[in-house]
C-alpha cells in the first residue's frame, strides 16, 4: 500500500528521462480529491455535459462559473482543459430525448449542438472566461470535423469576449484554446487543424468508434472495438507527427491511454501528455517508470510493420509485457 502511495507522487518519467504529462478525466467536481489522491497532474478532460444531464431546468452560467473557479482554484498551478458541451448519442440531455434522430451518434451532437444553439454555447463559455481568472484554465472543442467547426467555435468565443471587455469582466486572454481530435476527417487534416489551435487531444474513444465503424456502447460488436486495430494505430501517430510539425501539444484522453497494452506504444510516439481515470494513474505511471524511450520507439516500429491486430497483440505481449 505504501509503495503505491509512494509511486503515486512520482512522475511519470522513462528511466532515460522522458517525461509524460499525466493528468485525470472526471465528470464531476467531486472527483478532484481523488485526482489528488492518486497522483494526478491536473485535469486533462472535464466533461462538462454531466452538469447537463439529468435535470429539467439547464445549469445557469452562475451555477457553472461558480463549478469552474471552484475546480480551478483547487486545481491551481496545475492545469483543468475544460470540454465544452458534448451532449447527443451516449450523453442526452432531457431537452434533446425529443429530437427525431434516427442515429443520434451520427447526428447534432458535441460541437455540432454548441453552434445550433448559439445561446447554450455563449452561456458556457461566459462561465468558463470568468472562471480563468481563478487557476490555469484551457477549453477544448469536442466532435471537430473540419476547419469551419473550430473557426466557428472560436467566432462564438470571440464574441463572448469582446462582451466581457465591453462589462469589464476580467478573464484570461491568452486562455489556450483545443480541440479533440476523434473523428477520422479531423485525423486526415490534422496539419490543417494544428494552425488553428493551441493544443490536440485525441479522443479515441470516439475515434475507435467512428474509423472501425463500431457503436462503443454496442456488446454484440464489441469483439471488433480494438484499439490496437492498425488503422487506429497509424491514424494517432499521424496526429502527433502533425501536431508536432504544427508546433503544438498534443496528448491523449481516450481508454486507450489508460490500457497497459497501448501506453508504451503511445510513449514511443512521442505525445507529450495522457489524460486518464484517476484510478488508472498509479498502474499506469508504474510502466511508464519501468520502461525506456528507446524500447518504446522499436515497439513502435515493429507494431507498424504488422498488417493485422492480433500479430499487433502478439508483438506487444512478447515485448515489453514479457517483463511485467
Ligand atoms: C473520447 O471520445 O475518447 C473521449 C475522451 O471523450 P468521451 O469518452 O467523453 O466521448
Ligand atoms: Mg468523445
Amino acid at each position: 500500500q505504501k509503495s503505491i502511495i509512494r509511486q503515486c507522487k512520482l512522475p511519470g518519467e522513462t528511466v532515460d528521462g522522458f517525461r509524460l504529462e499525466i493528468q485525470a478525466n472526471i465528470e464531476l467536481a467531486e472527483e478532484l480529491q481523488s485526482v489528488l489522491d492518486n497522483g494526478g497532474e491536473g485535469v486533462g478532460l472535464y466533461r462538462t455535459e454531466y452538469a447537463f444531464l439529468n435535470r429539467k431546468q439547464p445549469p445557469t452560467e452562475e451555477d457553472l462559473y461558480r463549478e469552474y473557479a471552484t475546480l480551478a482554484e483547487r486545481l491551481a498551478p496545475a492545469k483543468v482543459t475544460l470540454r465544452t458541451l458534448d451532449v447527443g448519442a451516449d450523453k442526452m440531455m432531457n431537452s434533446q430525448e425529443k429530437l427525431d434522430e434516427p442515429n443520434p451518434a451520427l447526428g447534432l451532437r458535441g460541437i455540432r449542438y454548441c453552434l445550433k444553439h448559439q445561446d447554450v454555447f455563449r452561456m458556457q463559455l461566459r462561465a468558463i472566461l470568468r472562471a480563468s481568472v481563478h487557476g490555469n484554465v484551457a477549453v477544448m472543442f469536442p466532435m471537430i470535423s473540419g476547419l469551419k467547426e473550430v473557426r466557428q467555435a472560436r467566432y462564438q468565443l470571440n464574441l463572448v469576449r469582446q462582451e466581457l471587455d465591453e462589462q469589464g469582466i476580467p478573464y484570461n486572454p491568452d486562455m489556450p484554446v483545443g480541440i479533440m481530435i476523434e473523428l477520422p476527417s479531423a485525423v486526415m487534416i490534422a496539419e490543417t487543424l494544428a494552425q488553428e489551435v493551441d493544443f490536440f487531444s485525441i479522443g479515441t474513444n470516439d475515434l475507435i468508434q467512428y474509423s472501425l465503424g463500431i457503436d462503443r456502447a454496442n456488446k454484440h460488436v464489441s469483439y471488433l472495438y480494438q484499439p490496437l486495430h492498425p488503422a487506429i494505430v497509424r491514424s494517432i501517430k499521424y496526429v502527433v507527427d502533425a501536431a508536432h510539425r504544427g508546433g503544438i501539444e498534443v496528448s491523449v484522453c481516450g481508454e486507450v491511454a489508460s490500457d497497459p497494452y497501448c501506453i508504451p506504444i503511445l510513449m514511443g510516439m512521442q505525445i507529450d501528455g495522457v489524460s486518464i481515470a484517476p484510478q488508472a494513474i498509479p498502474g499506469i505511471k508504474r510502466i511508464i517508470r519501468q520502461v525506456n524511450m528507446e524500447e518504446c520507439k522499436q515497439l513502435l516500429r515493429d507494431v507498424l510493420s504488422h498488417a493485422t491486430v492480433s500479430k499487433i497483440n502478439r508483438k506487444v505481449r512478447q515485448t515489453i509485457f514479457k517483463r511485467f
